[in-house]
């Protein structure tokens, strides 16, 4: 009880459809430090309280290139990260914390390498598949204000925007 009060304090707001900060430019990290290491921490605690597989730092209404990924019980800290290689195609659900209770099929390269830093600022090179790759896709998007209902299809779109804006007016059915 003592350790969820604690969590909820400690957990970041998450931002949702159609917040503007989404859609922000995201700057590059350049200082990593103690404070940076904090906000990583922070972020981690948001994603595992939402039971997320990512979290982009715009989420929680911070425009820098912060990503994090969750997976099979490992924890990839994406900090400036750039695409070096992609390769083949995959289809899957995706769903993101941004847009709760909505998913949908997105297409993704198969494959990926992926250059970041790490929180305390050393590059890395990461190999990525399947869900991980789609994954790191989708919350490197975040840091271009590009989110996943813009792979759809105009109709598919319209709708989910139209469920969100109602949601966002205080009018969930
Ligand atoms: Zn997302």
């Amino acid at each position: 009880m003592e350790k969820e009060r604690e969590m909820e304090e400690e957990s970041l707001k998450i931002r949702i459809f159609p917040d503007p900060v989404l859609k922000m430019p995201t700057a590059p990290v350049t200082c990593f430090d103690a404070r940076l290491a904090a906000f990583v921490d922070k972020m981690r605690l948001t994603m595992e309280m939402h039971e997320g597989a990512g979290l982009a730092a715009p989420q929680v209404g911070v425009s820098q290139k912060i990503a994090l990924v969750s997976f099979e019980g490992s924890l990839y800290v994406l900090i400036n990260p750039t695409l070096l290689e992609q390769e083949g195609e995959q289809e899957g659900e995706e769903g993101c914390l941004s847009f709760p209770g909505i998913y949908a099929s997105v297409k993704r390269p198969a494959r990926i390498r992926v250059a970041a830093q790490d929180v305390t600022g050393q590059e890395r090179v990461h190999q990525a598949e399947g869900f991980l790759a789609r994954a790191f896709l989708h919350e490197m998007d975040h840091l271009n204000g590009k989110l996943f209902i813009e792979y759809l299809s105009n109709l598919k779109r319209g709708m989910i925007r139209k469920k969100m804006y109602k949601r966002a007016m205080g009018d969930d059915d």
